[in-house]
């Protein structure tokens, strides 16, 4: 499946969570995967999450997150940062 992965700039937005999305980015695991999207597990020190990536969605609901944070803001957070750093730099391949 081809991925489209976010422009760096667009991760960069917010250092601190950038930050945090390079910390995490060891951690990225994939859970499972279908034809039309992707499971990750982004297991950190204290919590642990599931990052979902759509192929056939569009724009910023593309990449998914199960945290509050995302739930609150709706923007990318961390494990989405992470599991698109971990993609970049062959941590994982999907
Ligand atoms: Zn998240």
């Amino acid at each position: 499946m081809h991925i489209e992965l976010l422009p760096i700039e667009a991760m960069e937005k917010d250092g601190k969570r950038y930050i945090k999305g390079v910390h995490l980015s060891s951690g990225v695991k994939i859970d499972y995967s279908t034809a039309k999207h992707i499971s990750f597990i982004v297991d950190g020190e204290e919590t642990k999450h599931n990052v979902m990536y759509f192929a056939d969605k569009f724009g910023d609901k593309q990449w998914q997150c199960d945290c509050k944070w995302y739930a609150l803001q709706n923007k990318i957070c961390s494990h989405i940062i992470a599991v698109n750093l971990a993609l970049r730099n062959n941590k994982i391949s999907a």
